[in-house]
């Protein structure tokens, strides 16, 4: 994290502005103080009018000058304590004995500047330091003593006060800490593409913003959360699920709204919801649970403690904006992988295309020679098609391209692959199959082309055109990709030539070719 001033305390212009108002009315006071000597008609206090001159411009430099610096609190900070201690200790031997309530206002003043520009041990040095010096004044003048109470009321009141704003202080900067936490994630995540990334980034914003035993991320799919990060007390758990029906998360999700449970021992009025234990077999009972919903993710991040109250209104908050943020990264990789997906589609069929086809055959050839295993490559390529078109017209030779690819799809496996190579020419390629099966895979599909029965506009069925085929292997035939490309097509040629409706080669002329190959 990059900041101009260490996190965790306030810049010198605040601290400045913070004690403002008492180095104003410690100026005033000490001002009128000596005035007051000055122009009444009592001899005047020597000791009291200097003393008032040297608070009045130690209180001037403190303000203007060691407050301005950046690093006061290193290099000041001890010196200044003791000063301001001793300065507030000398009160009551300075002071005529009516003034001495003054003190009450000025002790209180000198230790909270100090707690606010350096902090607690600065201001307790200062409090320690003034409070001997008193004992020592009252000890020595028994007469002006104005009884326990009376006298420890400033110290009193300085230590209850110098809590006070510390505590306000600390619970400031955490939360400062928090949202910069926040910013720097949220800045993350919008960069991250990936779900792993932003899920890891969403992890370590938990551990380090919130105080959670456990917690977990479900994604909604097919009725079901999936927890896609799930930590329960130090350990991290995969591949868990919970039904949508009956659970917290659940209701979350549904409602579309955030639910905030302290205390999970007090009744859970919430229709349908029963206590659903994942993780280790304890239950939380305080439970925080906001829903993540965009167009293309709907899920839940859900917190939990086994401590009741264990978290407050500002963890919810910061839950809730962490939520919308990772909700629109997700969103995000998943439009970005489909927009990659539909990049390497043919937008007509949606088989690969061309140049994502050759991308996948190449890996294919790539794992076949490292396997040992045969890659078999079928060239297919509609007859007169042109004539077709021209005949039918070209929104029902559109319809015949995709219903070619939807039979090609059939009779293919998953790790099969099938690409338009141009126009209505396509190529499949089988890895692990041997020629006999890709003829076998290439007679499927012109049978299933066969069988089709399409009707044009006027519901008159309407004949369907035929393929040709051509097939290759890899790497007995050719040891390299292009080669293999080249000699499906020239195959898929001799097949038209030959009269088309065909495959070439014929499985005879296989086995002849490969006797060939082999005896050679
Ligand atoms: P052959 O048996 O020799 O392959 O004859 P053919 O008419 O199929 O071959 P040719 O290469 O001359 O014509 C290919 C035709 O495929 C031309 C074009 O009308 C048609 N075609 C190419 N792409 C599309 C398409 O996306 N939609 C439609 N409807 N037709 C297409
Ligand atoms: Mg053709
Ligand atoms: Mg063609």
């Amino acid at each position: 994290m990059k900041s101009s001033k260490p996190t965790g305390s306030f810049a010198p212009p605040e601290v400045q502005r913070f004690i403002l108002p008492m180095t104003l009315s410690s100026i005033a006071i000490m001002a009128v103080l000596i005035l007051e000597d000055v122009f009444n008609e009592a001899p005047l206090h020597i000791n009291l009018l200097v003393y008032g001159l040297i608070i009045i411009t130690g209180t001037v430099i403190n303000h203007f000058v060691i407050v301005r610096t950046a690093d006061f609190r290193e290099t000041y900070g001890w010196l200044n304590a003791i000063l301001s201690g001793i300065g507030l200790g000398l009160l009551p031997y300075v002071l005529p004995i009516h003034l001495h309530e003054v003190a009450y206002i000025l002790i209180p003043f000198g230790v909270i500047a100090a707690a606010i520009v350096s902090g607690r041990p600065y201001a307790y040095t200062t409090l320690f330091i003034t409070l001997i010096l008193n004992v020592a004044h009252a000890l020595g003048s028994a007469e002006s003593f104005p009884g326990l109470l009376a006298f420890s009321i400033p110290f009193i009141v300085s230590f209850i006060i110098v809590e006070a704003l510390l505590y306000i202080k600390d619970t400031t900067q955490q939360h400062i800490h928090r949202l910069e936490t926040i910013n720097t994630v949220s800045r993350q995540i919008m960069l991250s593409l990936d779900k792993e990334q932003t899920i890891l980034l969403l992890d370590e914003t938990i551990q380090e913003a919130l105080e959670a035993d456990t917690y977990f991320i479900g994604l909604l799919r097919e009725n079901e959360i999936h927890l896609d990060l799930f930590y329960d007390e130090g350990q991290y758990f995969s591949g868990a699920k919970i039904p949508l029906e009956g659970t917290l998360s659940g209701w979350v999700i549904k409602q579309q709204k955030e639910l905030f449970l302290p205390d999970l021992r007090r009744e859970v009025e919430l229709e349908g919801v029963g206590i659903f234990v994942v993780g280790k077999e304890k239950t939380s009972l305080s439970w925080m649970g906001v829903p993540l919903t965009a167009p293309n993710v709907r899920g839940v991040i859900s917190l939990g403690s086994y401590r009741p109250n264990a978290f407050d209104s500002a963890d919810m908050e910061l839950l809730s904006s962490l939520a919308q943020h990772i909700t629109l990264a997700l969103d995000n990789t998943i439009q970005h992988a489909q927009v990659e997906e539909q990049a390497r589609l043919d937008s007509l069929t949606s088989v690969y295309n061309h140049g994502y086809f050759l991308k996948v055959l190449a890996e294919q050839a790539l794992e076949s020679s490292a396997t040992n295993t045969s890659l078999s490559l079928i060239m297919l390529d509609i007859d007169f098609f042109k004539q077709y078109n021209d005949t039918y017209g070209h929104l029902v030779g559109d319809r015949i391209l995709k219903t070619l690819c939807a039979a090609i799809r059939h009779h293919i496996k998953q790790t099969d692959a099938v690409g338009r190579w141009g126009g209505e020419e396509f190529v499949i390629s089988l890895p692990g199959a041997s020629g006999a099966q890709a003829r076998q895979v290439a007679e499927r599909i012109g049978q299933t082309m066969a069988a089709l029965r399409i009707e044009d506009r006027e519901q008159r069925t309407i004949p369907v055109p035929t393929v040709s085929q051509g097939i290759a292997l890899y790497p007995a035939e050719a040891d390299e990709i292009y080669r293999l490309i080249d000699l499906a097509d020239r195959r898929l040629y001799i097949a038209k030539e030959r009269g088309r409706n065909q495959i070439e080669p014929e499985i005879h002329d296989w086995e002849s070719n490969h006797h060939k190959k082999m005896s050679r």
